[in-house]
């Protein structure tokens, strides 16, 4: 089967054909007929073999991807549930099930987890196979075009969790690539006051405003502090960052009011600079915010199950697995947002936005 692999530790990715064990799955594990992988800016680092993803060299060579949704088509010896042909999503973190943050049902404070798509095979191939307990299934009013949208949605779900956002905090979130802009619609939809900023990202805050973003701001054009006095009229309560972009850190501490949170979530290639003393004066709050919790990937489900209309804008690309060089290379630039990417048919053969009612939108 055509898959997306790691072979070497070094830029780029091989489409390759690549044979999975005919036999059935191990104990624990299901197969899965992959409907749609997204690219995730962790699978950006990983092909342009960033900084920071020098872990996966003892891995390689992987299939990566793990924002996919897709259907259970075999079962390991011992596994009933997901049953085949269960409809499902899959959280690829994998805990170690036996540390005292897994037995708190804490499976991202897990030491020795591994992530599917960038310890083990992934979602850029038709079929995946990862451990049942993983999977989570999804409404059959939900299609599976956006129950993609899952992992990076609860993600976002995830951040906001931890900067504590109420209804009417004023939050600004930094970064308006897919988990920023999921970061700020989250935030909206709790009912924060919500500005975005971007740097030279005019075409994304243009989506982020027709996906109802209140207010967007483009640095190229306008500083961060007056940015925010406009949107806000005061300094935010909470700042959140999806960048990447350590100087983001310094400055959005410089829009943050006394005793806030700022959540750090984006992946930093470099150190970032801090007034401590003034970041200690002000008594605020640096969070890190990575992966998710189980309660954020249900919530997410259920956000794209009630509200899928308005975040299925956040897909801007539909390629075919054949074309993921082209998607990366999509993917990497500012005019797209989220890219997903179908194994085997054509996407445009796909019925992709038609509400389901059966089990039948896969190959
Ligand atoms: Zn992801
Ligand atoms: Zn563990």
């Amino acid at each position: 089967m055509l898959s997306l692999r790691k072979t070497r530790p070094a830029p780029g990715a091989e489409l390759m054909r690549h044979i999975i064990d005919p036999a059935i799955p191990p104990a624990g594990e299901v197969e899965i007929a992959v409907h749609a992988t997204g690219i995730c800016g962790s699978d950006l680092h990983a092909f342009h073999w960033d900084a920071g993803y020098e872990f996966m060299a003892g891995n390689l060579p992987v299939t990566i991807g793990h924002e996919f949704s897709g259907v259970v088509t075999a079962l390991g010896p011992d596994v009933h549930e997901p049953g085949i042909g269960s409809r499902i999503v899959c959280w690829p973190t994998l805990p170690c099930g036996t540390c005292a943050a897994c037995m708190a049902d804490r499976a991202s404070a897990c030491g020795a987890r591994s992530i599917v798509g960038l310890h083990r095979d992934g979602g850029f191939a038709p079929r995946v196979r990862v451990p049942a307990a993983s999977c989570f299934r999804i409404p059959d009013s939900l299609p599976l075009d956006r129950a993609a949208l899952t992992e990076p949605l609860s993600v976002a779900v995830n951040a906001v969790d931890l900067a504590e956002v109420e209804p009417g905090h004023r939050v600004a979130v930094l970064g308006p690539g897919p988990i920023g802009l999921a970061v700020a619609w989250v935030a909206k939809a709790r009912g924060a006051d919500v500005l975005l900023v971007g740097l030279d990202d005019e075409a994304r805050l243009a989506l982020a405003r027709r996906m109802h973003i209140p207010h967007t701001a483009d640095l190229d054009r306008e500083e961060l502090a007056k940015a925010a006095m406009r949107a806000f009229g005061a300094l935010a309560d909470r700042v959140i960052e999806a960048t990447g972009h350590p100087g983001s850190i310094e400055q959005g501490l410089g829009i943050l009011r006394p005793e806030g949170i700022f959540v750090a979530a984006g992946i930093h290639g470099k150190d970032c600079r801090l007034n401590l003393a003034r970041f200690v004066r002000e008594k605020k709050q640096l969070r890190g915010a990575h992966d998710t919790t189980r309660h954020a990937f249900e919530e997410a489900i259920n956000l794209l199950d009630a509200q899928g209309d308005e975040l299925i804008q956040l897909v801007t690309h539909r390629l075919p697995l054949s074309d993921a060089m082209k998607g990366f290379s999509l993917a990497s630039g500012g005019d797209a947002m989220k890219v997903l990417l179908f194994p085997e048919k054509n996407p445009d053969e796909r019925e992709t936005e038609r509400p389901l009612h059966v089990h039948g939108d896969t190959a």
